[in-house]
């Protein structure tokens, strides 16, 4: 589904470069919750920033569904964006606009039609368990609400990867426990690819299939969770 070979990114600063990912090779099979753990400052956005095709490597190829993303034409490049849907820490929530306009959004930037576009929010509001939210602006909701609106948004596409980046860093244990089953919940029902970075231990064991761990630009162990954590 995924596969970064000898990927490094290196930016330049006025005290010199900095080697945010240096050499990174990861598989990442359809279906898959594939956990990339590391302390601040090792790389985690950098990587995940390549992987929404946000930052464009240094070295290495990125490729997607067997795509190598440097051939692709710019507007190839955004079909291959609509596959994937990302979740922040902070949520990234349109202030201004309602969870139905919230969730509405990517559907209008892509074109569909209104009537499709109504139908396709109400399925989403039921699938992340909004009801009766829909009117609701996001400074009305708790943190557990805005993250399931941004998880609605992020799928409206239906895109086959689901990045996360620090998804349950703003939330308390009980809610990133409620937001964890909910995307353990959308892997089995959609069959939906899930990529998350967390600097949280608890977030990998609960939900994650495979884990990779980060250290200066490093992945420096990759492996099935039980395996890599399991304990002596
Ligand atoms: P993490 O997400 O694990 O905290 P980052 O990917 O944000 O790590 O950062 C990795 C390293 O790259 C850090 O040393 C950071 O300061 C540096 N870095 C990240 N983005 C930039 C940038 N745009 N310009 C310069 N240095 C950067
Ligand atoms: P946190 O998760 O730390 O509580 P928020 O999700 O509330 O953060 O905020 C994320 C970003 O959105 C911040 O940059 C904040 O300034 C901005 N923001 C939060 N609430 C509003 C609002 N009602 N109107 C406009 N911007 C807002």
């Amino acid at each position: 589904m995924i596969s970064l070979k000898g990927i490094s990114k290196t930016f330049k600063t006025k005290n010199g470069a900095v080697q945010a990912v240096d050499n990174v090779n990861l598989e990442i099979e359809a279906g898959q919750i594939f956990g990339i753990i590391g302390y601040s400052g090792a790389g985690k956005s950098t990587l995940i920033r390549l992987l929404n095709l946000l930052e464009k490597p240094t070295e290495g190829s990125v490729k997607i569904d067997g795509k190598a993303l440097s051939s692709l034409t710019p507007s190839k490049l955004r079909a291959a964006r609509q596959e994937i849907g990302m979740i922040f820490q902070h949520f990234n929530l349109l202030w201004s606009r309602t969870v139905r306009q919230n969730i509405s959004f990517p559907l209008e930037v892509a074109g569909v039609p209104a009537a499709q576009r109504k139908k396709r929010v109400e399925e989403l509001i039921e699938l992340v368990g909004l009801h009766g939210r829909g009117d609701s602006y996001p400074s009305q909701l708790s943190g557990g609400q805005k993250q399931r609106v941004g998880i609605a948004r992020a799928l409206a596409n239906n895109p086959k990867v689901l990045l996360c980046d620090e998804a349950t860093s703003a939330l308390d244990p009980k809610t990133t426990d409620s937001i964890l089953d909910l995307l353990l919940d959308i892997n089995e029902k959609l069959n939906l690819t899930i990529v998350l970075i967390t600097h949280e231990m608890h977030v990998i064991q609960k939900i994650c299939h495979q884990v990779a761990v980060m250290e200066n630009g490093k992945i420096v162990e990759q492996g099935p969770v039980i395996d890599v954590f399991r304990k002596p």
